[in-house]
């Protein structure tokens, strides 16, 4: 942790818990993070979706050999005639795994195929669009340059450079990377321990009927979800009743046996007020209001060694404060760097938008090309922080900053994809 404490860091001039701007409070929760330091060595395929832990150094040159970049001829650039077609010999040939082993001297040829190592002697390749073969006298058209389609040995990577940094999230992308340095294992950091739970009394698991007033609990699964799509160790700790001394046992509980604890409900007014107490007990929180929708209250702070965030109970409020603040904090306490922030872009408003200014809303959006090709937004209906459907059927966010109000359609807005390709 930070050595600024939370008291301290929260009595900075502008900053008013009642009515927290959202990216004050992302940087805010950003000061205290400090990633984790336990690192563990797995197979390759073991590694996609971690954090490296040490810098992927290349053992060899990548391309390993000078190669051909096309299937043509391999020959001498300096054979080239200066205007006019060019007449060689074809003295063998060079396909991927099986090289030429001789050397071509001044007027030969040799065929090659895309990979092929260059051999000897031989400097340029000339694609086999550009040439007519006739037995083993090859032709080839005027305008060839000298070193044309040759590919460098170490052209990618020098041996002894580079290849990956600590810090990387390995992709599919990077699994082949290190394969095709002839790594077998890397070492990565070990997976963030997130202790999760709900709060509230009209909390039902699945599998058992409703009384009056009950409902099922969501949030532990879109949570598991999310933890899981991060990589996270994710400990489930149930449903916890709304009384001070099951939650204290939980809290405790959860702060020692995790990196992170995440809650939802229980931060709203009234319920926060003896939440707030016990945790000012157990460590050290801050209770906001975040001006935005949803997901207006948010506690954010320290218990023991872990760090604790407490979502708002609303199943759509938990989904948004999830991805626009807890998803950074974990992948930097889980070794990434650099996080970005994920981008956002524009699109225009197909649909007009309720919006009050003064706080940032998050509404779920459903973008689309036009006929056009334009990209086109829509809400995905009513946007109550309640209707988890909302998530479901929308494929962005709409992010209409503090000062925006109603939106007219037309209106050029900015999206946030809630899914990538990778
Ligand atoms: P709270 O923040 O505890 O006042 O909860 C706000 C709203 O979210 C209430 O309508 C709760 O019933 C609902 N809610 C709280 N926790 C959950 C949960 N785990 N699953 C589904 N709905 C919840
Ligand atoms: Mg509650």
């Amino acid at each position: 942790m930070s050595s600024l404490s939370i008291a301290q860091a929260s009595c900075a001039d502008d900053y008013d818990p009642n009515s927290m701007p959202v990216d004050k409070a992302r940087a805010f929760i950003h000061r205290f993070l400090e990633p984790v330091r336990g690192t563990l060595r797995v197979p390759v395929r073991s590694s996609l979706g971690r954090v490296l832990a040490e810098n992927v150094v290349s053992p060899v040159n990548v391309p390993a050999h000078r190669n051909s970049a096309m299937d043509g001829w391999a020959l001498r650039g300096a054979d080239l005639a200066a205007a006019g077609e060019t007449t060689l010999e074809e003295i063998g040939v060079s396909f991927a795994g099986k090289p030429f082993t001789g050397k071509v001297q001044a007027g030969q040829c040799v065929r090659i195929m895309t990979g092929g190592v260059v051999p000897e002697g031989a400097d340029t390749v000339v694609m086999q669009e550009r040439a007519k073969a006739n037995g083993k006298s090859v032709s080839f058209a005027a305008g060839q340059k000298p070193g044309q389609n040759v590919r460098q040995a170490g052209e990618d990577l020098q041996a002894g450079s580079v290849a990956l940094r600590r810090g990387r999230i390995v992709r599919p992308a990077e699994l082949g990377l290190i394969a095709s340095l002839g790594i077998g294992e890397v070492a990565v950091y070990r997976p963030l321990r997130v202790a999760y739970f709900s709060t509230g009394d009209e909390l039902k698991g699945v599998g058992t009927p409703l009384g009056e007033g009950e409902i099922y609990d969501s949030n532990r699964y879109t949570l598991h979800g999310m933890l899981q799509r991060l990589g996270c160790e994710a400990l489930d700790m149930g449903v916890v009743r709304d009384d001070p001394e099951s939650l204290e046992r939980a809290f405790a509980e959860a702060a020692a046996n995790a990196d992170v604890v995440i809650t939802s409900g229980g931060v709203s007014v009234g319920e926060a007020d003896f939440v707030k107490g016990m945790l000012g007990k157990l460590g050290e929180v801050v209770f906001w209001k975040i001006a935005m929708k949803p997901g207006r209250p948010l506690a954010y702070g320290k218990i023991g060694g872990a760090h604790f965030f407490g979502l708002p109970g609303n199943p759509v409020s938990v989904m948004v404060t999830f991805y626009q603040f807890v998803r950074d904090a974990l992948l930097v306490l889980s070794g990434a760097d650099p996080v970005q922030p994920v981008p956002t872009f524009h699109a225009t408003c197909t649909a007009k938008l309720k919006k009050a200014p003064g706080r940032t809303e998050f509404q779920r959006g459903i973008l689309t090309r036009g006929p056009e090709g334009q990209l086109q937004v829509r809400p995905t209906g009513e946007q109550g922080s309640g209707i988890l459907k909302s998530m479901s059927d929308a494929n962005c966010f709409i992010i209409l900053g503090d000062s925006t109000g109603n939106v007219e359609p037309g209106t050029t807005v900015e999206v946030q994809l809630l899914e990538g390709i990778v």
